[in-house]
């Protein structure tokens, strides 16, 4: 399995979220040693919980099926560039890499929490021993599942504000 096909399989995840009521269309891969760990996607509206993200229910998936807490070795799989959050829980569960697809600047900006912040600048540089970080694959079939960065979105209909 390449990362190619492994991201493949996270766009069917959000492609599987955008259809699933509470979800929504971010998906999630983690493999280790070649092997899927688990997958995910955004469960935010669904568990009513606000940690619901594609990478965390995917974190919680890996773990709660390997008996273990820590995913040593493993890489995370994300179609769109993981916000503050997932990175450091990533970085908690002892994850090797995350490569994710959309970047930040191909989707739109009501995506992420930092505003003025790119939190993975932060992540790389703060944790550039613990983890390595990967934008861009596929990124173009990860954008087309979201909003663009230029398209109009009344505020009232913009997510996270
Ligand atoms: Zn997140």
């Amino acid at each position: 399995m390449t990362d190619i096909d492994i991201m493949r399989r996270a766009i069917a995840q959000a492609r599987r979220g955008d259809l699933l009521p509470g979800a929504n269309p971010i998906g999630c891969v983690i493999v280790r040693d070649g092997r899927i760990l688990a997958e995910g996607c955004n469960e935010v509206d669904a568990r009513h919980d606000p940690t619901a993200h594609a990478e965390i229910v995917t974190i919680r998936r890996a773990c709660e099926a390997l008996g273990v807490s820590d995913l040593r070795g493993a890489t995370l799989y994300s179609t769109l560039q993981p916000c503050g959050m997932c990175s450091m829980a990533s970085i908690w569960a002892k994850i090797e890499r995350i490569v994710y697809g959309a970047e930040r600047r191909d989707v739109h900006d009501m995506y992420f929490e930092d505003r003025h912040f790119d939190t993975t600048d932060f992540i790389r540089d703060a944790f550039k021993d613990d983890i390595q970080l990967h934008g861009g694959l596929l990124a173009q079939e990860c954008a087309a599942l979201y909003v663009g960065p230029h398209e109009a979105v009344p505020e009232d209909e913009q997510v996270n504000r």
